[in-house]
């Protein structure tokens, strides 16, 4: 499989999964995507329904990687990966009302579904690194969830670097305790002053300088890189062959900031997975579902809500489903992205945005309204969800269809975000044994302005020490 960049033409060179692991981002600002969609047989289907939750990600991620990695290799990998987490499903469902259900991708190390890929990613980048001799320095900027996530998976990691950069203040504190308190001397973490898309902005201007780039030699973990697409793909496929695909249809909902998660349901259904509807569901925070139900994706400034890791305005992988709606017209994505940064404003041709609402649906939800569901889903069914859980269970039940089971990614335990969760239910969601003590444990992180110079000197500084 080889891959080509949303802004730029197949070129003879063209890279492969290992290539595009490591450089994350393409050289041309753009991203990475497959030439074409592997597709998967329902006989294929019917096949995998037996296989467990790391097998079925080797075989899925294998059909990405070829020519790169082997099967055997990711299987290796994928079981070694999961084994860690605390449920023996992994990525469980739970039916919490009628036909809506509940996929829990929580149970990994740091409680939220950024484990499900970033478990892999950590393994798959000590691969080819070992493989090739190389060192690499990670920079992610997190809005709460992928950072604990990166760090979790790469830390003592001799082949990596991680520098993490997260909004001052704009965390949970289950969240940023998740991150600082890893002692492990690859991991630097970074409170920026400013909010998601300022610490977004920073990672993208790292790369932007090559030279600084290529001294350190920069690579991300964020959802931009394709390999933790992939890496989220297999819970779709497993759930939605638990709940009878091939041979029936299954709508989706996936509470949405950066657009990655929901993307990989997308390709799923690329890949010939029978998914009828993806509901989208934002907090107020709502340039998705404003674009899906008035074509308009203008940027205004985040405003902090009870689910954090949605406060984002800039969702990056929105660009990739662009360049399908585009019908992979390079130079007609890379100029609607330009006058995107420019004016803050998107212009979409009215027939792509069309041909999105054919399969999306999108719904916002206020934090009263998070508040609600979340009370609404512990009195009906005892179920605890956090708010971007809720915000899920929510828009699940509001564009749900008879007869077609409609399942909701639930994205976080909810001891991750114990206040809201309280506030609503008035139940203390525990921490689950391995996380019992975090309150105690000693932080360590720098605060930083928003100034590329004095970032570059820090991951410099950083480096030097590791
Ligand atoms: C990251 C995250 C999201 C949003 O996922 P995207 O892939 O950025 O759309 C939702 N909920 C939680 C708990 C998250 O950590």
């Amino acid at each position: 499989m080889r891959y080509r960049s949303t802004r730029g033409d197949l070129t003879a060179d063209a890279p492969n999964f290992s290539d595009i692991l490591l450089a994350g981002l393409a050289g041309d600002g753009g991203l990475y995507m497959p030439e074409s969609w592997p597709k998967i047989s329902a006989q294929t289907f019917r096949e995998w329904r037996t296989l467990s939750y790391a097998d079925l990600t080797a075989e899925v991620i294998s059909l990405f990687s070829e020519g790169a990695i082997d099967r055997d290799t990711l299987r290796d990998m994928a079981r070694d990966a999961y084994a860690g987490f605390d449920h023996a499903a992994v990525a469980p469902l739970c039916e919490v009302e009628q036909d809506l259900f509940s996929l829990e991708l929580f149970h990994g190390p740091t409680l939220a579904f950024k484990d499900m890929a970033m478990q892999m990613l950590g393994r798959l980048f000590d691969h080819v690194l070992t493989q090739r001799n190389q060192k690499v320095t990670i920079v992610g900027a997190t809005s709460g969830d992928t950072g604990s996530a990166a760090i979790e998976a790469c830390r003592g990691r001799e082949r990596l670097s991680v520098v993490i950069l997260h909004p001052k203040g704009r965390t949970s504190e289950v969240q940023r305790r998740q991150m600082t308190t890893v002692p492990d001397d690859n991991i630097l973490n970074i409170a920026v002053e400013g909010d998601f898309d300022t610490c977004q902005d920073m990672v993208k201007a790292l790369f932007a300088d090559t030279t600084f780039r290529d001294e350190v030699s920069l690579s991300a973990v964020n959802s931009i890189n394709w390999a933790r697409i992939a890496a989220q793909i297999p819970y779709y496929v497993r759930a939605a062959l638990a709940l009878g695909a091939p041979d029936r249809e299954v709508s989706f909902s996936v509470p949405t900031g950066n657009f990655g998660n929901v993307l990989a349901a997308w390709a799923a259904r690329q890949m010939g997975l029978p998914i009828r509807r993806l509901c989208i569901g934002s907090n107020r925070n709502d340039i998705l579902t404003r674009f899906l139900i008035e074509n308009d994706m203008s940027v205004r400034t985040v405003e902090p809500s009870l689910s954090p890791s949605m406060d984002i305005q800039v969702s990056s992988n929105f660009e990739r489903l662009l360049f399908e709606l585009l019908d992979r017209n390079p130079t007609r994505c890379a100029a609607i992205m330009k006058e995107f940064r420019e004016t803050g404003r998107m212009a979409v041709p009215h027939d792509a945005w069309t041909r999105m609402k054919d399969v999306f649906d999108g719904m916002t939800l206020s934090d009263e309204q998070t508040s609600e569901a979340m009370r609404h889903f512990y009195s009906e069914s005892l179920y605890l969800a956090d708010p971007h859980t809720a915000i899920g269970l929510a828009v699940g039940k509001r564009f749900q269809e008879p007869g077609i089971p409609m399942v909701a990614a639930a994205t976080a335990h909810p001891a991750k975000f114990p206040d809201a969760v309280f506030a609503a239910t008035g139940i203390k969601a525990a921490l689950p044994p391995h996380l019992a003590d975090l309150f105690e444990r000693p932080e360590r992180y720098d605060t930083m302005s928003s100034q590329l110079a004095g970032i570059q000197d820090a991951v410099r500084t950083h480096i030097r020490r590791h």
